[in-house]
């Protein structure tokens, strides 16, 4: 990899800049076998690598990573750790049933804790934090909407964690007078991704997984064996596992172009905030912060004392085009919204600017299922919600890996049958035209802000 290659990956996002010095992994060099071969560097990726391993300490584990460790959407993320499952559980009700939504709010419960557990045993530094999140309306009819989805919730016996939160709460603890209502769950944390995904690197490494960086996937061929090409060595392994998230549609010679669409949501950061700037906004508690928008934004402070709030616009791409990592609109909606609802902020500074894609798929659920045989498992559809959710997944396709039923594999996402997306041009349309009606509701809740 050229030093140019290098500080590319590097500027993917605050969070990979900040990281400071990085030596990635060599690329692969050679023909190798293995007994399980991982694509993709991210938090899907290594946490399978990691719990194969425990489960199986003498098998061969191999991630290759096109880029480096962090790349993709886990090292560019909001690095909210949170329970939310899909894009909504309203939705996730109507498609799936009340049943399968409330399994879908445990495994999440059981994500946030797996984050936290993994953080605390291996002592991660990833300035993990576990101090809960808001979810706030602007509007009253976002407040109506807000108070449907608690409603939910409580029916659901989901509501344990949850509190609803008046105006007047809201703006004691934010001192801000945009929030007319909002709801809190204290159960969440959040975490610097791209630390959090070098940690994970790191446990990896330390249990034996062989990890080559700058190493792309440019062909796959499904035998007896698998058979994994790279531009200068080739795989031969009996499992494969596809952790390419947003990528997946153009992993080659396999069947996931139509299971998945990237699209793009773009964050800011500001400079470190002063002891009296901080004072002018209150948010004493440092907890993170969502809208209830449809293009929902999401904030949160950072370990150094920014703010790095993101959303509100997202964007999509054509066939095989993954070129939209800038978005200089969203990123200056992203600024007058922090300004909007901190005017406090007014002379702060921003000080980076990213954006990544998340993986969507036309029913808006998160799917593990297995490709021809069950030689071959893959992973997407996360949305933007994929933090907590791609540690615990990895921990449950290694257990199908390894042939082991569990509370885990017995998940009703494996193996889901899911609505395929129709073909570029169509898909395309239909993401451009559900995002443009998504904008006009967001429009029309806010008339008069
Ligand atoms: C800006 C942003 C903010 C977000 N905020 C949050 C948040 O606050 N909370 C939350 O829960 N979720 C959030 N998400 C979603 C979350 O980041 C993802 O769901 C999660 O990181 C996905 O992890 P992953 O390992 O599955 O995929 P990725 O991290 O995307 O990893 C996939 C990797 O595969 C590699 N790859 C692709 N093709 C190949 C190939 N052919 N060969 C080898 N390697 C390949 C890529 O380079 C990439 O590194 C956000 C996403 C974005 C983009």
């Amino acid at each position: 990899m050229t030093a140019n290659q290098h500080k590319i990956y590097q500027e993917k996002s605050f969070w990979l800049q900040d990281y400071g010095h990085y030596k990635p992994n060599p690329a692969l060099d050679t023909d190798i076998s293995a007994d399980v071969c991982i694509i993709g560097g991210g938090f899907s990726g290594l946490s399978t690598a990691f719990e194969f391993k425990k489960i199986n300490p003498n098998a061969r584990v191999v991630v290759i990573e096109s880029a480096i460790i962090g790349y993709g959407a886990s090292g560019r993320n909001g690095g909210f750790s949170m329970k939310l499952f899909g894009l909504e559980p309203e939705i996730t009700a109507l498609r799936w049933g009340e049943q399968k939504t409330i399994e879908a709010h445990q495994y999440m419960i059981k994500a946030v804790n797996h984050v936290q557990n993994l953080v605390h045993e291996h002592e991660f530094e990833s300035d993990y934090q576990h101090t809960g999140m808001f979810r706030v309306a602007y509007s009253d009819r976002q407040a109506k909407r807000l108070s449907k989805t608690y409603e939910l919730f409580q029916k659901l016996g989901l509501d344990g964690d949850m509190s609803w939160q008046p105006k007047q709460a809201l703006a004691q603890a934010f001192k801000t007078d945009k929030f007319l209502a909002g709801m809190y769950e204290p159960q969440t944390g959040l975490l610097n991704p791209c630390k959090q995904v070098r940690e994970l690197k790191r446990i990896c490494l330390q249990v034996g997984v062989d990890i080559y960086e700058t190493t792309p996937a440019i062909d796959i061929e499904d035998s007896r064996t698998i058979k994994v090409t790279t531009p200068n060595g080739r795989i031969t392994s009996d499992k494969l596992v596809i952790c390419t998230n947003g990528y997946s549609h153009n992993v080659p010679s396999v069947r996931l172009k139509n299971h998945q669409l990237p699209v793009w949501t773009y964050q800011v950061v500001t400079q470190p905030l002063t002891p009296e700037q901080w004072d002018a906004i209150g948010w004493y508690k440092r907890q993170a912060f969502e809208d209830n928008r449809q293009l929902v934004h999401y904030f949160r402070p950072t370990a150094d004392g920014r703010i790095t709030m993101g959303g509100g616009r997202v964007a999509v791409a054509y066939g095989k085009d993954m070129d939209k990592d800038s978005h200089p609109k969203a990123w200056q909606h992203c600024e007058e919204h922090l300004k909007w609802i901190y005017p406090q902020l007014q002379d702060v500074k921003i000080a980076y600017r990213w954006g990544g894609p998340t993986s969507v798929n036309l029913d808006m659920t998160p799917e593990i299922g297995y490709l021809n045989t069950n030689k071959i498992i893959y992973t997407c559809g996360c949305i933007g919600h994929g933090v907590s959710l791609t540690h615990l997944n990895g921990k449950l396709i290694a257990q199908l890996l390894s042939e082991q039923n569990s509370d885990l594999t017995d998940f009703w996402i494996v193996n889901r049958k899911a609505i395929r997306l129709p073909g570029d041009i169509l898909s395309w349309c239909s993401a451009k035209a559900l995002t443009g009606a998504l904008t006009l509701v967001d429009k029309f809740e806010e008339r008069g802000l």
